[in-house]
């Protein structure tokens, strides 16, 4: 390591929208020799959380596990259901919706934008809208990024499957949770999602490495069919394996001790105050960049994001000279702008494993930073923060 002088006492912020600081519990769990991925302990791991990661998707259908990021769950989701040249609708809710669109487009599916500002989730209207167009059934799937980690805004999937059944057009939903699993709400089953897309290094409060494919009757059926090209990938070689607790190839095995503790923390605390948790530290972030006099980059509060917040910096000032003042001053990492938002906005990620005090810490350094790189702000918004806070404990 490097000198004395380079060691920074206490812990690093990890602020940004994952990935999140990963808690010692989980990191306890995944410090275990790596076992024979074919034997019987494993097989009772592989159960345990192929079983469990159900509950956390609230589906009874399988959930398929994949040592890979999130990028590669979102190209099983694509690979598993379609076929070169099917159209897929997408709507441009920020940077991830458009990056996911961009692998559908090189996959050789034809990609649709319903294009909008970045400043909102996506409008259920306007899919139906466009599915009526649809009278040949050309789209096969519409994918909607539920939590748009790029601008901090949330897309209403069960009003978008109300649309998409109003319009009576039998296409795939497909959905990215990446960063909205296990921190906002999401029903796979109720809200009727074909494919559910997610990753370990957001809610979940896991490593990066681990990704998922919620499943649905329908996706399997629509599996059958698909002539995409796909092996690492493929439902129909996972499934056989995963019935008995195992995988086709490799696992990330020690992640998967990580995964197991994982969904047992969240059931203990209780998945309705996980989310609660994250709609009360949201809040309180909002509260704090208003008082500051700063603006919230998603212009819709009915999609206002419970994982982050993306802030928008006045005309001018580079938001990543700021990130730079921060890190450097008091070693938090914030969200960078991503996309067509780079430069203009940084993003405080409050989801995961998350605290009252664990987030004011974050407040107070976002604000004296925003101090010493003399961003013009009002001061007080940690005292917001604080008082919106103690009123919610004592309550
Ligand atoms: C983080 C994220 C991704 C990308 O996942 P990787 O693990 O970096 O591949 C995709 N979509 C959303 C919404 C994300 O937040």
């Amino acid at each position: 390591m490097a000198s004395n002088a380079a060691r920074k006492a206490g812990r690093h912020f990890l602020q940004i929208p994952g990935p999140t600081p990963v808690p010692d519990r989980i990191l306890r769990a995944m410090d275990m020799p790596t076992i024979d991925h074919r034997g019987p302990d494993f097989q009772k791991l592989g159960k345990r959380v192929l079983e469990g990661m159900k509950g956390i998707f609230r589906t009874a259908s399988p959930v398929i596990i994949y040592p890979a990021s999130g990028t590669g769950a979102w190209e099983a989701a694509l690979a598993n259901v379609l076929s070169p040249g099917d159209r897929v609708l997408m709507f441009e809710t920020g940077h991830f919706a458009t990056l996911w669109k961009n692998m559908a487009g090189k996959l050789g599916l034809e990609a649709e934008f319903i294009a909008s500002d970045w400043r909102t989730g996506a409008d259920p209207q306007a899919i139906e809208a466009r599915l009526r167009e649809d009278k040949a059934h050309a789209i096969k799937a519409v994918c909607v990024v539920h939590n748009e980690t790029s601008t901090g805004c949330v897309s209403p999937i069960a009003a978008i499957r109300k649309a998409m059944d109003a319009a009576k057009h039998p296409a795939l939903l497909m959905v990215d949770t990446i960063s909205s699993l296990a921190s906002i709400d999401y029903r796979h089953d109720e809200w009727g999602v074909d494919v559910t897309v997610s990753g370990s290094q957001k809610g979940l409060m896991l490593p990066p490495g681990l990704s998922f494919n919620a499943l649905s009757d329908k996706a399997l059926a629509a599996a059958k069919a698909s002539k995409m090209p796909k092996l690492f990938w493929s439902w129909e070689d996972q499934l056989p394996h995963n019935a008995r607790g195992f995988f086709p190839y490799t696992p990330g095995t020690n992640l998967l001790y990580g995964l197991a503790e994982a969904i047992d923390m969240l059931h203990e605390e209780g998945l309705e105050n996980v989310f609660a948790r994250h709609d009360r530290h949201a809040e309180a972030t909002r509260r704090a960049v208003t008082a500051w006099g700063l603006e919230i980059l998603c212009r819709n509060p009915a999609d206002y994001s419970p994982s982050l917040t993306a802030v928008l910096l006045p005309e001018g000032l580079n938001a990543d000279d700021f990130r730079e003042v921060a890190l450097n001053s008091f070693d938090i990492s914030l969200g960078t702008g991503l996309g067509k938002v780079t430069g203009r906005v940084f993003r405080i990620g409050h989801l995961g494993d998350t605290n009252d005090l664990t987030i004011l810490g974050a407040l107070a350094g976002v604000e004296m930073a925003l101090g010493l790189a003399r961003i013009p702000h009002n001061k007080g918004g940690v005292q917001t923060a604080m008082d919106f806070l103690s009123r919610r404990a004592a309550a």
